[in-house]
């Protein structure tokens, strides 16, 4: 090949319009309509051939139009308040949340997540755990959160979706041009390209870094295809999930030890980690080399340290979204790294083991980020308690209800999903900080004041706009697919926009039954056959590469649309993505989610459709667990979350419980029409959900919650045990040991009582026990009551701890303790008595797994 070399040539800005490039270099656009308007009004066709892309929308941009531009004082006026706005935003330090003690800009935490969705023109995510975290970091911006971003830099993201005329699904795998997206390489005192290095079995991996701009924060994106590298491993960085397992743990060696080496050479000093997902769990180890070499801790110091300044969200309850490497495959990759933490290979396995003494067992991500973060939890109340059932082997003395993984419901980040259209109704009667504060139960509550009818009219126009966007897509693929003229224009009158539009949408993942409502294809096709009252179906989604079956489901949805009954009225959208997605919630009429129970962690799709007044139609998991209402007053429920052992019968039971929710309430609901043609009923529920939902479900909740119980105590744990050279970490280390070489002796004997075997509810019930504390200070120990009412099964239900007070010591040295349970109901109570260590640094005292219990 000719040796060619490049360059590029991008238009130049008139002076007054140079300051469209700040705007387009930061995403911050995104949530702000009147910025993404902005670049829309100059072209149109280019903003939509670019996919709403702004730095390539700039250079495309004919010089001519950008001449013109600069002489329209009107636009000029516009760009100057847009960045106005933009400078005061970036500008803002108040937060409602403040870190004590923490000054300036520099980032506090590290949030650390293998895909990002921020906007469908940045393709570094595939669905939801992607997008929670773009909306994790919008409204961390929003909340001025000291927090900074890493992931990696997909050079193909994740795939595109297209149909075979039979419907089968096809992948494409486009290129992106980093150089064409609103992101920048991050350069070094030479200003070169900054690159930090990885191992991987004996070779050196590079990656350069690129810097997205979002609001506040930045998102800095690992980038392995450099010719610095072999070409394997430039591959690193080629495909969000593609490859095989040796591809993922180079990834996710990447994400974890190359992020935490990048945020160093950076200058970037954060003390809390908080890893999205098991993905990133490798950042946990390097943490502790880090402080190993660089501080000269101990070990079991650094792992104090590290494990007491990391927050670990798990995310899924279906096994095979929890890594899992082969003990061969780590030995490949960590045989070296185990040796520099100064650990034997086999206790190195251990940290990534449910059971450390099983040779057999795999080393999973989940595992390991549970051992080393001192924080942990679920996603919605649910999701935290199946994950304690889950993962109760890494706590194996430990009731389920004591595991320590804890719950913070996920929530969305409404500025970006909430149409423009109802959002200056919401600007109007909820007021401009909607925008600004929208975890604010208050200003969710003035929903009650938007009139009726305006609710209903601004609902309607985003129907109609979702079917005419439908339309355009369908026959867009169509022409692609090189249909004939009349198939493509048929496709212009598909759908109605009047009628009832259900919307489905997500990953085609098993779990999540797109084919429930196929379950009676007879029921269904009465049910959108009813010419008064008509239903129609819009779908999108895409299933995973090598999952046969997502794929059937969508061919048999796409053959099922063609069927002369549903045809029009059943229309799958292909390319499912962020763009896709907003249409569709905002524009329908119902969210429909029927994933089997529990197995959906969360789900925010349906948080996005309650944001704009579109109802949901969910069976009891994930975030609906909480925020539905028996009286379906924000919306309707599918069977009341019964877990099924059979899940075919399941299937059958809840599409029929499907099938009546949408004949019995839906569409009855929904054509209950009184004057003006309007729903007042169903008016009603879409301003129920926002009032009483609006604020609970929103992303500045959530990240709220992240900060208040999660990164604040361990920014402040990493205070403490750092100052003084890290007297606090060592002595928290030394104090660890001690406990545990103790721990085995300590003992518990005569358990006793003066009280009668009956007393009345409200009357102290004594309890004193004596224990053994083997040389540990009473300090080192909580001694607990363990009560609550006995169930049938004779074991203590919704039970409640009660500290003992150390009262003396008998003549043979055992400490004497006392407690007393207060009965606040009659029935039958039970209790026992257990110990737990206890150090005023341990955020909580169950993560050392240490525990003992009455005889
Ligand atoms: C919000 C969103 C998701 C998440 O959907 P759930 O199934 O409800 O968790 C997935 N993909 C896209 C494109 C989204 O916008």
């Amino acid at each position: 090949m000719r040796p060619i070399r490049s360059f590029s040539v991008i238009p130049r800005l008139p002076p007054k319009l140079e300051v469209l490039w700040d705007l387009a270099y930061n995403y911050w656009f995104c949530w702000n309509d009147g910025v993404s308007d902005l670049f829309a009004q100059i072209d149109l066709d280019i903003w939509r051939e670019c996919h709403g892309n702004p730095v390539a929308f700039l250079n495309q941009l004919p010089q001519k139009i950008l001449e013109e531009l600069a002489r329209d004082e009107f636009f000029v006026e516009r760009v100057r308040d847009a960045k106005k706005n933009l400078d005061d935003y970036l500008a803002r330090t108040v937060s409602p949340v403040p870190f004590p003690g923490h000054e300036g800009r520099t980032p506090a935490v590290a949030y650390f997540s293998a895909e990002f969705g921020i906007d469908a023109s940045l393709p570094v995510y595939s669905g939801g755990l992607g997008i929670l975290a773009g909306d994790h970091l919008k409204s961390a911006s929003d909340l001025n959160v000291p927090l900074v971003a890493i992931g990696l830099a997909y050079k193909k993201g994740y795939f595109r979706q297209y149909l075979t005329p039979d419907g089968w699904q096809q992948e494409r795998y486009p290129d992106s041009d980093f150089e064409q997206l609103p992101m920048s390489l991050v350069k070094n005192d030479d200003g070169d390209p900054l690159t930090i290095s990885v191992d991987m079995a004996g070779r050196e991996c590079r990656a350069q870094v690129w810097k997205v701009a979002v609001g506040r924060i930045s998102l800095l994106l690992l980038d392995a295809n450099i010719a610095d590298n072999d070409p394997d491993l430039r591959e690193v960085t080629a495909q969000l999930y593609g490859g095989d397992w040796e591809m993922r743990i180079r990834q996710e060696i990447l994400l974890g030890i190359g992020g935490i080496r990048a945020l160093w050479a950076m200058g970037l000093a954060p003390t809390v980690i908080h890893m999205n997902e098991g993905h990133s769990a490798f950042a946990g180890l390097e943490r502790i080399r880090v402080f190993m070499s660089e501080s000269k801790l101990a070990f079991e110091a650094a792992v104090e340290l590290t494990a007491s300044t990391s927050v670990f969200t798990t995310h899924t309850p279906v096994p095979a979204g929890n890594d899992r490497f082969d003990p061969g495959l780590m030995q490949k990759y960590f045989e070296g790294y185990a040796k520099s933490l100064g650990l034997a290979f086999k206790v190195f396995l251990a940290l990534g083991r449910e059971d450390p003494r099983n040779d057999a067992e795999t080393f999973c991500m989940t595992v390991l980020a549970l051992r080393l973060s001192r924080f942990n939890n679920g996603v919605s109340e649910l999701h935290g308690k199946v994950s304690r059932n889950m993962w109760k082997r890494v706590w194996p003395q430990y009731p389920v209800d004591d595991v320590p993984i804890s719950a913070i419901t996920n929530g969305v980040h409404q500025p970006s999903f909430v149409a423009p259209d109802m959002a200056a109704l919401y600007d109007r009667y909820l007021g401009i900080n909607w925008k600004e504060d929208p975890d604010c139960a208050r200003v969710w509550r003035q929903a009650q004041n938007i009139p009726d009818s305006e609710l209903w009219r601004t609902h309607e126009r985003l129907r109609e706009r979702l079917v005419d966007y439908a339309r355009h897509r369908v026959a867009d693929t169509q022409r692609k697919r090189g249909a004939r003229r009349r198939e493509v224009e048929e496709s212009l009158e598909i759908l109605d926009p009047r009628a009832l539009t259900i919307c489905f949408a997500r990953r085609f993942a098993t779990y999540k039954r797109a084919n429930l409502l196929f379950m009676d294809v007879e029921r269904l096709k009465r049910l959108v056959g009813n010419p008064d009252k008509p239903v129609q179906f819009i779908f999108a989604g895409k299933a995973h590469p090598q999952d046969n079956e997502g794929k059937k489901l969508i061919q048999q949805i796409i053959q099922l649309s063609r069927t002369p009954e549903l045809k029009n009225k059943i229309v799958f959208l292909e390319d499912y993505d962020m763009s896709v997605a907003r249409f569709m919630v905002q524009g329908g009429d119902v969210w429909l989610n029927n994933p089997r129970v529990p197995l959906e962690a969360c789900g925010t799709s349906g948080m996005k459709a309650m944001s704009n007044g579109v109802l949901n139609v969910s069976t009891l998991d994930g975030w609906w667990a909480e925020a539905y209402q028996p009286d379906n007053s924000v919306g309707y429920g599918i069977g009341q979350g019964e877990i099924y052992d059979d899940w075919d019968y399941q299937d059958f039971v809840e599409s029929q419980t499907l099938y009546n929710v949408l004949e019995n309430d839906v569409v009855p609901d929904f054509y209950d029409r009184g004057h003006g043609n309007m729903p007042r009923g169903w008016v009603r529920r879409m301003k129920n959900a926002l009032v009483h939902l609006g604020a609970a479900f929103s992303a500045h909740r959530m990240v709220e919650d992240y900060v208040r119980n999660a990164y604040i105590p361990a920014f402040k744990n990493y205070r403490e045990l750092a100052a003084r050279d890290f007297a606090k970490a060592k002595q928290m280390a030394s104090w660890r040991m001690d406990v545990m070489t103790k721990w085995g002796d300590i003992h518990i004997r005569n358990v006793r009582t003066e009280s009668p075997t009956q007393v009345f509810v409200g009357e102290p019930f004594l309890i004193e026990a004596e224990v053994w504390l083997a040389g540990l200070p009473v300090d080192d120990v909580r001694v607990e009551l363990y009560a609550g009412p006995i169930n049938q099964d004779g074991d203590v239900d919704r039970r409640r701890t009660i500290a003992m007070s150390p009262d003396g010591e008998t003549e043979d040295g055992w400490k004497i303790f006392k407690g007393e349970l207060l009965p606040q109901e009659a029935g039958r109570f039970g209790f026992t008595i257990r110990i737990l260590p206890f150090h005023p640094l341990l955020i909580d005292p169950r993560s050392l797994g240490l525990i003992r219990w009455v005889g």
